[in-house]
């Protein structure tokens, strides 16, 4: 099978749950305005949400803080990468690979230019999960933790009330399982990447923190 060709840079973010991949994508796309965002966990939760037969599956393994099999993930990814935008803009994987099944079958799809390793204490995940809400109406992310709306129940973004309500796998316990999950897989899939030279560290546990070099000297911009 021949390679898709893809113009831009492809990038892999890996990390545990609550590592801050979305939040490192999007600061990704200061850099590269066009890149395509794609976060297999999203893409899930608008299958369930629009009940299709992939998200009614995906969805007793999802709230169970289990892997989604391998099969349904890699053809929902297979899709979206051979996409026009993502053709000519390139792609930040979010979420994927997860296994290394995941990764050996992206290889023959498509070379990684970066796999981006973030790394993040138990303790400080837990709070960022078990704390997390998100406003229905804009999408605005919350935390109960370490950043509440500045009026007690109004969104900062788009005025409307929110209401603390969770996802509903972001339960300590569904939370002790996908950790789990990941650090079973974790071990060969940074291997796999390490030995291809495409492994780098990202040097902060929180990356808001990440100052413009850092990022810079990541992506060799
Ligand atoms: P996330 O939003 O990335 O934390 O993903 C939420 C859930 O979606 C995970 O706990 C898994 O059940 C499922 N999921 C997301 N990405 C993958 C993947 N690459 N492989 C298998 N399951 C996935």
């Amino acid at each position: 099978m021949s390679k898709q060709l893809i113009k831009g840079p492809r990038i892999s973010l890996f990390g545990p749950p609550g590592a801050g991949k979305g939040t490192f994508a999007n600061r990704i796309k200061e850099y590269y305005p066009d890149i395509v965002h794609i976060s297999t966990g999203d893409i899930l939760r608008e299958n369930v949400a629009n009940e299709t037969d992939l998200g009614k599956t995906a969805k007793k393994f999802m709230d169970n803080g289990e892997l989604v099999p391998d099969d349904i993930v890699i053809g929902m990814v297979k899709d979206r990468l051979k996409q026009k935008d993502v053709k000519n803009n390139g792609f930040v994987l979010d979420g994927f690979p997860r296994t290394i099944g995941q990764a050996r079958i992206l290889s023959e799809i498509t070379d990684l230019d970066y796999f981006l390793l973030l790394t993040t204490s138990r303790d400080t995940i837990k709070k960022r999960i078990l704390g997390r809400y998100t406003c229905d109406e804009c999408g605005a992310i919350y935390n109960i933790y370490i950043k509440k709306p500045k009026k007690e129940g109004v969104c900062d973004e788009c005025g409307n009330s929110v209401e603390f309500t969770q996802r509903s796998d972001d339960t300590e316990e569904a939370l002790d399982k996908r950790l789990d999950a990941y650090e079973t897989n974790a071990a060969p899939i940074i291997e796999f990447y390490e030995e291809r030279g495409k492994l780098k560290r990202v040097p902060k546990e929180n990356t808001l923190d990440l100052t413009e070099q850092e990022i810079k000297d990541l992506l060799e911009i």
